[in-house]
């Protein structure tokens, strides 16, 4: 065996810290392996797809105990250098097995060995075929003899082509091929041409305003390098025309762009909205897509033939070829945090770091900026550009907090808000009516012995959900039917407290004459159905939308004059320190629906802590004087931004194994003058899902020690006895304290 054999080390999907060393030797199939490749390597007695990750002349395993690659699969990279790059920095900063960091950039079939390229499937007429058309066949199947005879005419037609011929050639050419009269091959499709026609995107667009102008010029005096940018305006401030600006300046220049949505924004209206400004391919990448589906977005990404990638949180680490610019909406949504599983990322920061490595600028959108991202700002590692509301729209919408102490209560509702309803239903505008829980109760009771519905497997109470005639179990999805009776005392229960179901009945009974929409995940399961419920209210037809965090998404309800919040103290209280945030980004994003064309908005928050500071500055100062007072109570308290965070988190099948284990991990940890160790604490629903959950918090004032600390301790926490337990994972920098 030579001893100038190159040796690869293969990332495999697997849960483990370790990469894996292959000899490069034999008939490998496309090319020799090179980093970036996907290969086919023997593991024990099976086989698994890997991805080469670096070429050596050196194993910490003797040569002659290392086994052969079987296969190289790709001819080309589908990790080029610098998402590899990306993907490996993620991988240490996210103290996560490489082997399953890359698998979460690539499609589970791609990580099953489909091949990268796209390949198109083309149909031809056969010898056979030719002399049965000639002989007159086939006689009696008029669609089929068309079907030939069109493929007589033609060298070769694409799927695509022939859809166009026939919406059901299907069935024929199958009929036709079982004859041997045509056969079909799949080629590499070609990557289309760039057809950028400068001017064009402009000539669609809107004149911007001034303030969108400075924007777009300040984006584009950056091309070519790395810059940061939080673009702030509140909704239909302009942001997405500054984003399609900015988008075609950067295809201009050939280069290709990746905007990043949340899981809720990405809606066919913005991909429609890009579609029709750019003549150019779009890859849209989410969560909704078959297995089928994405590996073939995933194509036109690798291949280069889409221009423009537009995704939610995965979409990050989709491959994008020559890329210029990253462009994130929402950038405070919670959605980009990967919150399951073992790779815990932020999809926000990651591409932050992707443009940082590619040099191309990043520009970060949104109404109500992360507490990070205005840190950031006030650090000046971004630059914020602002998009006041535009000249033709009304002034702000007044918000007033309604004291629930002082008022009588309709099925949860004030006096004040359904006078306000009314009012604003006569003056022929439009009503939002805002809970943050769907069904129609949060508790069935017992009024005789006081019996409450519980949920078996968790720390919770099940959900009254009337339509269904359920109880549901919104943390593990348990569900049981609706008991009409105690089942301890016989008595009658009763569903106590409000959901949106509950809401829309009692609202339906006041006000009979205004047609209802509703908006939760019980009534809109598909992006179908969403579509119908957000038409029914801009068409004007409902004249009340009531719904959960889902309103405060994305759509323009130009109409609606009024906005009720039913329960803003649910984030006044919270054990997590980034409740408050996420309070005032809800308040401020659902007030934003209000008053959008030429009436003033008004927005009635209800809430028994009236003299709360939070909401006390939100209203007095709006979301930058919220967002001061609250980043000051951060720095008071060495929360982040002003520190650095990491959860260790665990769950066992036993009250104790996740405490357990997180003792023993908390013993096992290196001593360290600059790191804390906050617990181990239950998480405040310990009980989920028949697992009870714990976590350990891991705090630090910078980076550097925090990962050094990790880097020593969690090799440790992963040899603990008690580790084989429990389910366990780092989250660093985690979104909820729970
Ligand atoms: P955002 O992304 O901040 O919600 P949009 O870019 O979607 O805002 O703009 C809201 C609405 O205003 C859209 O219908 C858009 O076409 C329109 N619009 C944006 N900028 C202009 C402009 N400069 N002139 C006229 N209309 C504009
Ligand atoms: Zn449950």
């Amino acid at each position: 065996m030579s001893q100038s054999l190159p040796i690869a080390r293969v990332a495999l999907d697997l849960p483990s810290r370790q990469t894996f060393d292959y000899l490069c030797q034999g008939a490998l199939g496309a090319a020799l392996p090179a980093p970036g490749l996907r290969v086919r390597v023997p593991f024990g007695r099976q086989t698994r797809v890997g991805t080469v990750i670096e070429l050596g002349d050196h194993s910490d395993f003797p040569r002659e105990k290392l086994r052969p690659i079987i296969e190289v699969l790709d001819a080309a990279p589908v990790l080029d250098e610098r998402l590899l790059h990306m993907l490996r920095w993620a991988a240490d900063y996210y103290h996560h097995p490489i082997g399953e960091v890359i698998a979460g950039a690539l499609p589970r079939l791609a990580r099953l060995g489909a091949r990268a390229e796209h390949l198109v499937e083309h149909w031809h007429i056969t010898t056979d075929g030719s002399a049965a058309l000639a002989a007159g066949e086939p006689r009696r199947a008029p669609r089929q003899r068309a079907l030939l005879e069109h493929l007589q005419s033609l060298a070769s037609a694409t799927a695509d082509e022939l859809v166009e011929f026939h919406d059901n050639w299907r069935e024929a050419a199958r009929a036709l091929a079982a004859r041997g009269w045509i056969a079909s091959s799949e080629q590499p499709g070609a990557a289309e041409p760039l057809r950028v026609a400068p001017g064009s995107a402009a000539r669609l667009a809107p004149q911007l305003s001034a303030a969108q102008q400075a924007a777009v010029a300040a984006l584009e005096a950056r091309l070519g390098n790395f810059a940061s940018f939080l673009l702030h305006g509140l909704t239909g401030s302009g942001k997405t025309e500054v984003y399609l600006h900015s988008v075609a300046a950067t295809l201009a220049r050939g280069q290709r762009a990746l905007v990043l949505v949340p899981e809720i924004g990405l809606t066919p209206q913005l991909v429609g909205r890009f579609a029709a400004r750019f003549e150019q391919p779009i890859a849209v990448l989410h969560s909704g897509l078959t297995d089928t589906q994405r590996l073939a977005a995933w194509r036109r990404c690798l291949s280069g033939e889409a221009r423009i990638v537009l995704g939610t949180r995965s979409a990050a680490l989709a491959p994008v070829p020559e890329l210029g610019l990253i462009v994130i909406d929402e950038e405070h949504d919670s959605s980009f945090k990967q919150q399951e599983g073992g790779f815990r990322y932020s999809a926000r920061d990651l591409a932050l770091v992707r443009a940082q490595h590619a040099g191309v600028p990043v520009l970060l959108g949104s109404a109500t900026p992360s507490l990070e991202t205005l840190h950031n700002v006030a650090l000046g590692r971004h630059q914020r550009l602002e998009l006041p509301r535009r000249a033709d729209q009304a002034p702000p919408p007044l918000l007033t907090l309604v004291d629930l102490r002082q008022e009588t209560l309709t099925a949860g509702l004030s006096s004040t808000a359904l006078q306000g309803i009314e009012r604003h239903l006569k003056q022929g505008g439009q009503v939002l009516v805002y809970i943050n829980r769907r069904g129609y109760a949060p508790t069935l009771l017992c009024t005789a012995c006081g019996w409450i519905a519980p949920c078996r497997d968790c720390d919770a109470r099940l959900t009254v959900h009337h339509a269904a005639n359920k109880l549901r179990c919104h943390h593990c999805g348990a569900e049981r039917q609706l008991p009409a009776h105690c089942p301890t005392c016989g008595h009658a229960v009763k569903p106590v407290g409000q959901g949106t179901e509950r809401i829309e009945e009692t609202l339906a009974k006041i006000f009979p004459a205004a047609p209802l929409a509703r908006l939760d995940r019980d009534v809109v399961r598909h992006q179908a159905e969403l579509e119908a419920v957000v038409a029914r209210v801009e068409s004007g037809e409902a004249r009340i939308l009531v719904g959960t965090q889902m309103i405060t998404k994305g759509h323009d309800f130009p109409d609606v004059t009024l906005v009720v919040v039913l329960n803003a103290d649910q984030g006044l209280f919270s054990t997590d320190f980034r409740a408050a945030e996420r309070l005032a980004q809800t308040i401020v994003q659902v007030a934003g629906r209000a008053g959008r064309a030429e009436r003033r908005g008004e927005v009635l928050i209800q809430t028994e802590y009236p003299d709360h500071p939070l909401l006390r500055s939100l209203l007095a100062e709006g979301y930058d004087g919220f967002a001061t007072a609250a980043l000051a109570e951060r720095q008071q308290a060495a929360w982040p931004p002003y520190a650095r965070l990491a959860a260790l988190r665990a769950s066992g099948t036993s009250p104790t194994a996740a405490i357990d284990f997180l003792s023993a991990a908390r013993r096992a940890a290196p001593g360290s003058r600059q790191v804390k160790l906050l617990g181990p604490a239950p998480s405040a629903m310990a009980k989920r899902a028949a697992r009870w959950h714990a976590q350990l918090l891991v705090e630090c004032a910078t980076r550097g020690p925090l990962h050094q600390f990790l880097d020593a301790w969690l090799p440790r926490v992963a040899e603990l006895p008690e580790a084989r337990r429990v389910r366990w994972a780092i989250d660093i920098d985690p979104l909820e304290i729970i």
